[in-house]
């Protein structure tokens, strides 16, 4: 398995625009975060965990081959702003993206355009899978979603073989230990310093 982290910063990027405080302002290139999304490739499949505003720059520099799902976490901007950017991949098939049946209605409402009948030619091919806390196979890779809550907002996790990606949460619900039992990578990308931030 190879995971690629694409992005690991705060909703607004670091540096976030006009801001003057120490990190914004630091030439170390740790400072400098994209947002979160993240790559795994796992027998020869392309999974991609969340679909950032800053995608398409993330994908550059990344080999151009099909992505074979893209799961997405929660429906806030940071995690969903790159969807359109998916065009491209959509030469191979449609892209299938998976997520709780309330992500889903969220997207359809935020890119209508792309759902409705008599589309434009040039919107992406976008298939949403509605999926459970069960597990769901994608080209014979098993994903496990896991509950977190991301302050009062519960949204999910991903365990992946003996990796998880939780990002954005607050706290886990003890019924879902057992699912982050046997890790051997645990992709905590953007964990809460503060509670207004999202
Ligand atoms: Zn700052
Ligand atoms: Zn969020």
């Amino acid at each position: 398995m190879e995971i690629i982290f694409l992005g690991t910063g705060t909703s607004t990027g670091v540096p976030e625009i006009g801001c003057q405080c120490a990190v914004c302002q630091s030439n170390d290139v740790r400072d400098k975060r994209l947002r979160c999304s993240v790559l795994v490739k796992m027998r020869g499949k392309n999974i991609l965990l969340d679909c950032s505003p800053d995608f398409r720059q993330q994908m550059l520099l990344q080999p151009f081959e099909k992505l074979d799902g893209v799961l997405l976490t929660h429906e806030h901007y940071d995690h969903v702003g790159g969807l359109d950017d998916l065009r491209p991949y959509c030469r191979f098939c449609d892209v299938q993206v998976y997520a709780e049946s309330n992500v889903c209605e969220a997207i359809r409402t935020r890119l209508p355009y792309c759902f409705r009948e008599n589309r434009y030619s040039g919107t992406p091919n976008l298939e949403l899978n509605p999926i459970s806390l069960e597990p769901f196979i994608i080209e014979g890779v098993e994903i496990l979603p896991i509950r977190l809550m991301h302050g009062h907002l519960p949204i999910v996790g991903f365990r992946i073989g003996n990796m998880a990606y939780l990002t954005d949460v607050l706290t886990i619900p003890e019924t879902e230990y057992e699912k982050l039992h046997n890790l051997d990578y645990c992709c905590p990308v953007k964990l809460f310093y503060n509670k207004n931030l999202g």
